[in-house]
């Protein structure tokens, strides 16, 4: 693996597995997990490196990761030791230097770049177009073992969508990969969408061209190169190329480059991404392999306790398949449960502290670390967060930010509360949810949360505010 020079390095303040960041309550180790997969061994490694070496609390992330807080000075590096020797570093596989030094070097640059999204159903989906989990591989291969991601930003990402019916769509992703139903004239050809900077959606019109499944790997590498070859020093992420290029040429380049045919054609430019069910990350759902389910569940506010995660990783290895699934809804799929042991699985969660229903208050939101734990956070959006679910109005979803950073969603929520003062709030409802969830992530500062329709309000007011909001009768 040969590196650009180091002046083309994108530099990084996000977590990582080998960068600990500081954090008000100590430093912050973030895992990434491909596809949001954890073994139940990793989980009791992570909650054993938790104790250890951390506050023993853990994050779900909205993209299907973990993060651990807590970490003590001075024990960073045995941490992240810890947990690339339990696997949950990137594989570099014969790419790996023999020099210690660069090869940790070249692990933390193919761990920065291995930012991919699939459904925490593929694979399982019973309404998915596609298994994408082998394609997945094949393209996490590529970004772990690409040198010239090492000049992109930590934070490009990449979407494969294989049409899941649960599948998380509000997430803006730099390159994004949807299957289609095959082309009529070669029926059984597997296809997919292409997008740059955005998502694809159920409003249609989001979709360039399409490609050949087996071409998706050739043209993302294209796609890689195309993108730094282009991009100015300050243009990180795909949407800032897009500011000065057409997406139509980005896209052609690409595929010139790699020799790929783009498909092209009223068919796809009226193309739709069929519905999704977000409910579906709660509760049981049958599987596409007979007789088995997933069961899944969130902890309040994405944390739990490393208890929580031995008990977590007992279930799944008890009743499951010993496999774990997270979701970009900072919970957790146990998939492979076979039918009979269902109500004992949704027994377990919920003895575990899991919500399981979506129309839960606490299911409902979200909330960043706040001022607890970090050190912009202008209130404890955490403990305020259950204060509201206490009082929360049926079917609002709210958003609690400590900050206009907005780490807890990387899409605008229906309502989003946010600090300005301990236990203070603005309150924004989003515009039109079509429009804000294409425009929200050009869109700069709180303005993107969408109009502003309550000022410095405590929890009781926002309440009123969002009862008002929601058309129920104020007592
Ligand atoms: S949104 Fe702001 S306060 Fe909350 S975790 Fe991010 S930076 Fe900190």
């Amino acid at each position: 693996m040969g590196y650009p020079p180091s002046s083309s390095l994108r530099p990084s303040a996000c977590p990582a597995l080998s960068r600990i960041v500081a954090a008000r309550d100590g430093g912050l180790c973030r895992i990434k997990l491909p596809g949001g997969k954890l073994h139940a061994r990793q989980a009791l490694a992570i909650a054993d490196a938790a104790d250890l070496h951390a506050s023993g609390l853990v994050e779900l992330t909205n993209r299907g990761n973990l993060q651990l807080r807590g970490v003590k000075a001075g024990d960073e590096t045995p941490l992240s030791q810890r947990l690339s020797d339990a696997g949950l570093g990137p594989r570099l596989g014969a790419a790996e230097s023999l020099d210690p030094v660069l090869a940790a070097k070249q692990a933390a640059i193919a761990d920065d770049a291995r930012n991919l999204l699939l459904s925490p159903t593929a694979g399982l989906d019973v309404d998915a177009l596609h298994d994408t989990v082998p394609l997945a591989e094949r393209i996490l291969a590529l970004l772990q073992s690409e040198p010239r991601v090492a000049e992109l930003s930590p934070k490009f990402s990449v979407l494969l969508d294989g049409g899941e019916r649960l599948a998380a769509l509000d997430h803006p992703h730099d390159v994004w990969f949807a299957a289609m139903p095959p082309a009529a004239r070669v029926p059984g050809e597997a296809r997919f969408a292409v997008g740059l900077a955005g998502q694809p959606s159920a409003h249609g019109g989001d979709a360039l061209a399409a490609v050949r499944a087996d071409d998706i790997v050739a043209l993302m590498r294209a796609l890689l190169h195309t993108f730094l070859d282009l991009a100015a020093r300050d243009e990180n992420r795909m949407r800032d190329l897009l500011r000065s290029h057409d997406r139509h040429a980005v896209l052609a380049h690409a595929a010139a480059k790699a020799g790929i045919d783009l498909q092209r054609g009223s068919d796809i430019e009226t193309w739709r991404r069929a519905p999704t069910d977000s409910a579906r990350r709660f509760g049981a759902h049958a599987q596409s392999n007979a007789g088995f389910w997933h069961v899944g569940g969130q902890p309040p506010l994405g944390r739990l306790g490393t208890a929580t995660l031995r008990g977590l990783a007992e279930l799944a290895s008890a009743l499951g398949d010993g496999s774990l699934r997270l979701t970009p809804w900072q919970g957790v799929l146990m998939p492979n449960v076979g039918e009979r042991a269902v109500p004992q699985a949704l027994d377990g969660l919920r003895s575990l502290g899991f919500v399981l229903d979506a129309k839960a208050p606490v299911a409902r939101l979200i909330a960043c670390a706040g001022s607890t734990g970090c050190v912009k956070g202008m209130a404890d959006t955490k403990a305020d967060a259950l204060a509201l679910a206490e009082q929360l109005p049926a079917g609002i979803e709210a958003h609690l930010s400590g900050c206009r950073r907005s780490c807890a969603a990387a899409h605008c929520a229906p309502y989003t509360l946010l600090a300005v003062a301990p236990a203070r709030y603005d309150l924004y409802r989003r515009r039109q949810a079509a429009d804000s969830e294409r425009s929200s992530p050009l869109l700069d500062g709180a303005a993107r949360f969408g109009e502003r329709i309550g000022i410095h309000l405590t929890i009781e007011e926002a309440v009123t505010c969002l009862r008002e909001a929601a058309g129920v009768q104020v007592p």
